[in-house]
Parts: C-alpha cells; sequence; structure tokens
C-alpha cells in the first residue's frame, strides 16, 4: 500500500510558477531541457529556478499552459486527485515571489490561440478556416490528442508507428539494389563499384532532407496564403510542429513516401540512366530510412551526452521550439553550415537527461 502511495506520489509532479500551479507529471519526460533538471521541483515553487535556467522560447511558455492546473478547486474538492501540498510552505513562497515580478526570460505567457478551433472535431477542414492566423498558430506547441479526420477509417490511416517505415523500407531497399545489381552483373565486378553509388545516394538524400525540410515543410506562409496550402502545409509538417509530442505523426507513413520517391526518382533516373540508378535509389532510400529513424530517436532516446545525436537531440529541439526557421538538419548539421542555418548550441554545465 505505501509502495503504491509512493509511487503515485512519484509519478506526479505538481509546480508553482508565479500565481500559477502547473501538473508536469506527463511532461517532464517530454522536456526538451531535460528530465534530470526537473528533479526535485515536486510541490514547489519553482519560479525562481526557472529564471536563472536557460530562456525559455515563446514556444515553450506556450506549451506551458497546456499543464496549468486549477489548484484551489482540486483542493477543495473532496477527493483530492493531488498529494497534499504544503500549504504554509507555499503561503510562504508567494511572499517571497513578488507577484509583478519580470524574468528574466522577459516572456509572458502570451494569449491562448486555441479558441480558433475546436479540438474535440477533426482537425483538417477546420485548417482553411483559419488561414489568417494558421502560420502564428502552427508554430505555438500544444500537448493535447489531435484528431485530423472525422470517420474513423481515415483517421486509422494517418497514423504510423514507428517500426512500420523499417519494416517495408528495408526489403524495398535491398531489392532495389539487388535488381540493379543482377541486371548489371557484367559490369559490376568491383565492390567499389555498388559501394559508391549507394553512398551517392545517401550524400543526395541529406542534401534532399535538408531541401524538404526548408523549402517543403517550412514553406514561407503568410495571413494570405490559399487554404489549401495551409492544409496540405498541416499534413506534411505542420501538425508536427504544432503535437510534436503525437508519436504516431512523427515518421513519415510509406504511402506519400513512395508517391514522393517515385516523383522525386522518374526524372533522375533518365538522367542517370547509365550510373546504375536503381542503386543510387536504394542508396538514398537507406539515407532516408536513416533519417526518419534519427528523427523518432532524437524525440523520444535517451543519448548519451557526448555522442552525435545528443548533440542533434538538442538541436533540434532548438528548432522546434525557438529558432523554427533554423537547424533544418536532423541526421546532422551539415548542410545548415553550407547554407547559414545553422543554430549555435548554448555551452551548458551541466548534463541533459531524458529519461
Ligand atoms: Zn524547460
Ligand atoms: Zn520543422
Ligand atoms: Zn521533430
Amino acid at each position: 500500500m505505501d509502495a503504491l502511495k509512493n509511487s503515485e506520489q512519484n509519478a506526479r509532479c505538481i509546480v508553482k510558477y508565479r500565481q500559477q500551479y502547473y501538473d508536469i507529471s506527463n511532461f517532464m519526460h517530454k522536456h526538451p531541457g531535460g528530465l534530470n533538471t526537473l528533479k526535485g521541483l515536486n510541490q514547489a515553487d519553482m519560479t525562481s529556478r526557472f529564471m536563472k535556467a536557460p530562456p525559455h522560447s515563446d514556444a515553450a511558455m506556450y506549451l506551458m499552459r497546456e499543464y496549468k492546473v486549477d489548484y484551489d478547486r482540486e483542493n477543495s474538492a473532496n477527493e483530492r486527485r493531488a498529494e497534499k501540498l504544503d500549504e504554509n510552505r507555499v503561503e510562504l513562497l508567494a511572499q517571497q515571489t513578488p507577484a509583478q515580478s519580470e524574468d528574466s526570460n522577459n516572456n509572458q505567457l502570451d494569449e491562448s490561440m486555441e479558441h480558433l478551433v475546436d479540438w474535440s472535431k477533426a482537425m483538417l477542414p477546420q485548417i482553411s478556416k483559419i488561414t489568417k492566423h494558421y502560420d502564428e498558430w502552427v508554430h505555438k506547441p500544444v500537448d493535447r490528442p489531435l484528431r485530423l479526420f472525422g470517420p474513423w477509417y481515415l483517421e486509422m490511416c494517418t497514423k504510423t508507428p514507428w517500426w512500420v517505415v523499417p519494416m517495408f523500407w528495408i526489403p524495398t531497399i535491398i531489392t532495389c539494389g539487388w535488381d540493379e545489381v543482377q541486371a548489371n552483373s557484367h559490369n559490376m565486378k568491383e565492390i567499389t563499384t555498388i559501394i559508391s553509388h549507394l553512398l551517392f545516394g545517401v550524400i543526395f538524400w541529406t542534401l534532399l532532407e535538408y531541401s524538404l525540410h526548408r523549402w517543403v515543410f517550412h514553406v514561407k506562409l503568410t495571413s494570405n496564403s490559399r487554404p489549401w496550402l495551409c492544409t496540405f502545409h498541416f499534413l506534411i509538417h505542420g501538425l508536427h510542429h504544432k503535437v510534436p509530442f503525437d508519436s504516431m505523426r512523427l515518421v513519415f507513413p510509406p504511402l506519400p513516401g513512395v508517391i514522393l520517391a517515385v516523383i522525386i526518382y522518374t526524372p533522375i533516373s533518365f538522367i542517370l540512366q547509365n550510373h546504375h540508378p536503381r542503386l543510387i535509389l536504394s542508396g538514398a532510400l537507406l539515407g532516408y530510412l536513416i533519417y526518419d529513424m534519427i528523427h523518432y530517436y532524437l524525440h523520444y532516446g535517451n543519448p548519451a551526452a557526448g555522442h552525435h545525436l545528443y548533440h542533434m537531440k538538442r538541436y533540434h529541439y532548438q528548432h522546434h521550439f525557438a529558432h523554427q526557421d533554423l537547424g533544418y538538419g536532423i541526421s546532422s548539421p551539415i548542410w545548415d553550415f553550407v547554407f547559414k542555418t545553422r543554430i549555435h548550441l548554448r555551452k551548458l554545465r551541466y548534463q541533459l537527461r531524458w529519461s
């Protein structure tokens, strides 16, 4: 019984920030700034610690409102959902924290824009009605369930578990490369020929990864953008920025992946018809597969400090929550370096851990 109570207590984390309470229990492991940096905050006033922490972006402050709780109302209820908060201590803390204090992050919680849409209804048909505010709205993250379509059979198609991607693409990549090797067995004796073509495909992918993310997924939108463009944007990448913690909307589903691959591959295969185009395609698809798995890992993994992916996780979170017009590289920042869209990460005196 005690153990259960303890685990319940550990699982819940209520914090006070300024004059508000937040239930961050389900957010802690998602916190871009690490889980370890939130340790010991349960039932404490985090205002001063928040002010000393690296500045939080406007998007982060917007996301924070998702976890707001009406603590007084909860307390007055007979069934206390939350564990008892030491009232005296909180009162004391409240006195120490001037209500009007400006934090160094200089970002107040801005007005919520969520009244523009109805989250209980299908979202996709609503996008065309908010085009005027869409660009601003889509870059303000929330943490809530998203429904794209009304009918369940359509909705089902919009969800992709991460493992579907390797399950579909690994056999495709092998078949595609093997076919090319078989068809050209007479002039493909050298293993270096195979490797160099595959490698060319992988490098081609890294450039494509950057280009798609920067110029297609982050196509410039204005308040005058066409409704179809906003809807298209939301479907291909906008939703990932709006609900970044939706694990079923993170990897690229195979079907649109195949369509995109055919569109890009068809003209290229004509240009490179004497250069084993299917081997290059295999390499490019392999590059894509690695990219999509890395993207998933950056959101849910816990890379060790010093590792390339530790750097990339922080880098990608900066793209999500602070600099959405920079840091387009997911697997590496190489093309950000070339095209001058690199994000400079701040040096931390401590290491971040996400689990
Ligand atoms: Zn934080
Ligand atoms: Zn993006
Ligand atoms: Zn992401």
